[in-house]
């Protein structure tokens, strides 16, 4: 671990896996922590936006996130058996005109690919504890498995997500909810957490009525009786359902 980095980022989900690797592309470098032994096996964020496409593009990387994603061009909101309203992503002012659904697991390892591609890696199972402004920068203690270590680095990125370390160490309030309010925890009960982790096509139904979720059901277990498809076969196949 190099123990003078010129960035410090803490915290390898997609926000500090997408830092570094645009710091790395660009000659900065940064020593990447996060705490977990592995990256978490089920997704949360499941959509990619146009924007974020584009991002991914200048990266080289549109190819292989529509590869492994199913485009939604757009979006029905219904609820109690009523559609509320339509949402046309075509029109959305990109060359992608549409969300990409994928799942963030697959966003963070085709990210981390892509780093290691350029010669950086995740420290994992590394905690940052403490952090120490010095005249040449911030010197940060780690811990790992135990042991506790200091590096110095010029800079020290928080991307350690909703409770973070950094953020609490430095003395910056956060006013907004850390947890979810309960009506929506209940709507994500504990066989979800098994549908995530599935790659491919999704039926996602909100807390509509029971009929709406038996029939999202059906068209989940006809998409997945498929073989397996690329991208774009994926989508057309989802749209003829
Ligand atoms: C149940 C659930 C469902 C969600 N669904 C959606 C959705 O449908 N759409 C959507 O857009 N978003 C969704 N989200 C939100 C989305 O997951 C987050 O916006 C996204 O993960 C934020 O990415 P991040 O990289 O900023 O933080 P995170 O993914 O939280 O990554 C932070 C990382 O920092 C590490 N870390 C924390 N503390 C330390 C420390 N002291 N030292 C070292 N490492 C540390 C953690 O181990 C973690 O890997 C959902 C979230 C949850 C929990």
């Amino acid at each position: 671990m190099n123990p003078s980095p010129q960035a410090l980022i803490v915290g390898a989900g997609p926000t500090g896996l997408l830092l570094t690797v645009e710091l790395a592309r660009r000659g900065i470098d940064c020593l990447l922590i996060d705490a977990l032994d592995a990256p978490r096996s089920w997704d949360r964020a499941t959509v990619v936006h146009p924007r974020s496409m584009e991002i991914f593009e200048a990266l080289g990387l549109a190819d292989r996130f529509l590869d492994e994603g199913v485009k939604t061009r757009a979006a029905r909101f219904r609820s109690d058996g009523e559609t509320l309203g339509e949402l046309n992503l075509a029109l959305a002012d990109s060359r992608y005109g549409f969300d990409l659904g994928i799942s963030e697991e697959v966003t963070e390892s085709v990210l981390t690919s892509y780093l290691e591609r350029l010669g950086g890696a995740v420290t994992r199972s590394t905690r940052l504890v403490g952090l120490e402004p010095r005249p040449d920068g911030v010197r940060a203690t780690l811990e790992q498995r135990g042991e506790r270590s200091e590096v110095v680095a010029s800079w020290v990125v928080a991307c350690d997500g909703l409770r973070s370390a950094v953020r609490e160490l430095v003395g910056v309030d956060f006013p907004g909810p850390v947890s979810l309010p309960l009506p929506c925890r209940r709507a994500l009960p504990e066989r979800s957490c098994a549908a995530r982790r599935r790659r491919g096509p999704r039926v996602l139904a909100g807390r509509g009525s029971r009929d709406e979720h038996r029939s999202a059901g059906r068209l989940q277990s006809r998409l997945e009786a498929r073989p397996r498809l690329s991208g774009d076969q994926r989508t057309g196949a989802a749209r003829q359902l």
